[in-house]
Parts: structure tokens; sequence; C-alpha cells
């Protein structure tokens, strides 16, 4: 059978699973360097990485001794998430490769009777969030392998349940077909003998990629949202970008509270959150996270903030509409 794959888009540490002890060697590397400056080595002792970080790069802004840690982690999710991933300049990054790797060879695949493709759906392909989340989770290994008339009969189903109208199921269904057409295209270039690196072509910003990035620290705070209205974690970033690195501030939160304090964002939070496919729990999780990092604009810098960076109309929180 060939088919396509409806796999979710996931974030991964790499750094924390290759050294457990990264948070407290990051801390200690900054405090080590930070400290030459005032030549101030001798009050190194037990806790003290934590205030002197605090004090020196969160609150007077000295932030260029964050400069000196860095952590990787790795993005999956669709070409149209590693696009916009790759704008973020100060990182090192390594791409799976679509020359490289060959989507048709059976070698490559787990499944030697079945061909399939990894692909990402947006939710707003069907209208429905509730409806991405049954139809990408209910498969056990977390993605949806699917050929014609399984996908009809799912998306069916699955509608049924959800009372969603005829045309959101079609909407689904047309996108599916599609990916699966540009996939069967690329495997008969192949057949034919055109490189994989030009049977790509077929392929949509759908397919499913890997990226390993690495931030230093202030990098991370950068695309998590210190400028302005936050670059990855805006209201106005793609959802995948936002779902991702919404489980990245997550983490940081729980691992190394440091590296997310004191942050902006916190007036777009439901903007932000609305179109990312989020279990209630996580929603909960997430919006604690951001009420305790985020310190709140006031009214006047939202005003800034969104005159220099939107030019149209947008709707926030306790304010009427605004025009730039
Ligand atoms: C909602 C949204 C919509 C977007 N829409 C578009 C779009 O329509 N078209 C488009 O092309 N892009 C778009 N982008 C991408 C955006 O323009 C930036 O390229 C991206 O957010 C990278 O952020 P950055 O500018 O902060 O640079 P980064 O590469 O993240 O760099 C971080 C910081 O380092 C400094 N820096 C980095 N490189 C240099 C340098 N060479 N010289 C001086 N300082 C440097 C700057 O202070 C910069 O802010 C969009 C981004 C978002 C979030």
């Amino acid at each position: 059978m060939i088919g396509i794959a409806i796999t979710p888009p996931y974030t991964e540490m790499i750094t924390p699973k290759l050294d457990p002890d990264w948070a407290k060697k990051a801390m200690l590397l900054i405090e080590e360097c930070g400290r030459v400056s005032h030549k101030s080595e001798g009050r190194i002792k037990e806790g003290s990485a934590e205030p002197f970080i605090r004090k020196i790069a969160i609150n007077y802004g000295h932030e260029s001794i964050l400069e000196h840690a860095s952590f990787t982690a790795n993005f999956v999710g669709s070409r149209s998430m590693s696009h916009q991933l790759v704008r973020h300049r100060l990182a090192a990054i390594t791409q799976e490769s679509q020359r490289f790797c060959d989507y048709s060879s059976e070698k490559k695949q787990d499944d030697k009777e079945n061909k399939r493709l990894f692909v990402i759906m947006p939710p707003s392909i069907m209208g429905s969030k509730g409806l991405w989340e049954k139809v990408v989770w209910q498969a056990d290994d977390g993605s949806l392998v699917c050929d014609q008339k399984p996908i009809l009969d799912v998306l069916a189903a699955i509608g049924e349940q959800e009372n969603l109208s005829r045309e959101q199921v079609e909407n689904g269904f047309e996108w599916c077909r599609d990916q699966l057409y540009a996939y069967r295209a690329y495997l008969r270039a192949r057949e034919r003998g055109v490189p994989s690196e030009d049977a790509r072509s077929h392929l949509t910003n759908a397919c499913k990629t890997e990226v390993y990035v690495t931030y230093n620290w202030r990098m991370w705070r950068h695309v998590l949202g210190h400028v302005k209205c936050g670059r990855a974690l805006n209201d106005h970033a793609q959802w995948e970008i936002k779902g991702l690195f919404m489980h990245c501030l997550r983490f940081f939160e729980q691992e190394i509270p440091l590296m997310v304090s004191g942050l902006r964002n916190r007036y777009y939070f439901h903007k932000m959150m609305e179109d990312i496919p989020l279990t209630p729990a996580e929603w909960a999780d997430f919006q604690q996270i951001i009420d305790k990092n985020f310190v709140p604009a006031t009214p006047d810098q939202l005003l800034d903030d969104i005159a220099g960076t939107y030019q149209r109309p947008i709707k926030v929180d306790g304010l009427s509409e605004v025009t730039s």
C-alpha cells in the first residue's frame, strides 16, 4: 500500500538528553565567565550562579553573558515550519535532507510492505481542532497511515462523532488525497530514475522534516519572547512554530526557570494559543507558565508594539480596535 502518514509536530530537547547536568553546568559557565568583568570570581559558591545571572543579565540587561551557554532541540514539523524556523539566523541548524533521504526506498522505511510519506496536517484544513486531534492521535504510533478509502472512512466517522458538516469532512479528504497524489508522482519520478533531489519538487510543504537547532541562552529568550511581542511565541506566528516553542517554554520553565523569567507577551496569550491543538491540561499548564514568566506590557507599551510591528488593525483584550 502506498499511503501518507499524518503525524503530529513535536519537540525533543537534545542537550538534556545527552547531559543530565546541563542546567547546572550552563549556569556555572555563565557565572564563571560573567564574573571576570568585575573580578568577583572569589564570590562563586554553591547557589551563587542563579542570583548572579538574575541580577546581571535579567535585571540589569547585560545579556551578552548569556551567550556563553547553548542548548539544542530537535523540531519535528512540516517544511513550512522549517522555512520559518531558519529565519532565526543566530543558530546552528542541521536538517533532514530531501536529497539524501529517499522517500521511495524500502531500505529507508521501517515497514517494507508499505511505502508511506509522513505529512503534517494543519488544523485549519478541516476547520476543527477537535477533528484534527482525533485524526492525528488515534493511531498507536502517533500517526495515521491511510490510502484514499480508509482516510475517507476515518474522516466520515469522526465527522459524525464531532457533528461536523459534510464540507468539513470533504476538506480533510481533499487535503489527504492531494498529499497522496503528490507522493505518487514522487514515486513515479523515482522509478523513472529522477534523483531524489529533483523528485522532491513533487512533494508539498506538508512533508515532515526534522531540524536540530542550537541557540545560545540569549537567543532562546529572543525567540521565546524577549523583544517587543516576541518572535516564535507571537500571536501572529504560525501554529506549528507556536506549539513547538510553547513546549520548549514549558521545558525550560520546569528545568531552568531563570532562563525564561521576565519575558513578555502575556496580553496575547489567548490569541497566541487559539490555533494550536492542545489538550485542556496543556492549555492550563501553559496559561500558568505564561502568567508566571511573561511581564505584562502596559497598554501604552502594547500600542507601541503593535504600531511598530504590524501595519493592520488588531483587537486586544481590554482595548478598543487599534489601527497603526
Ligand atoms: C508573525 C511573523 C510574520 C513574519 N512574516 C514574514 C514575512 O512576511 N516575510 C519575511 O521575509 N519574513 C517574515 N517573518 C520573519 C521575520 O521577518 C524575521 O526574519 C524572523 O522573525 C527572524 O527574527 P529577527 O529579525 O529577530 O532575527 P534573528 O535572526 O532571530 O536574529 C536575532 C537578533 O539578532 C540580531 N541580528 C541577527 N542578525 C543580524 C545582522 N545580520 N545584523 C545585525 N543584527 C543582527 C538582531 O537584533 C535580531 O533581532 C515573520 C515573522 C513572524 C514572527
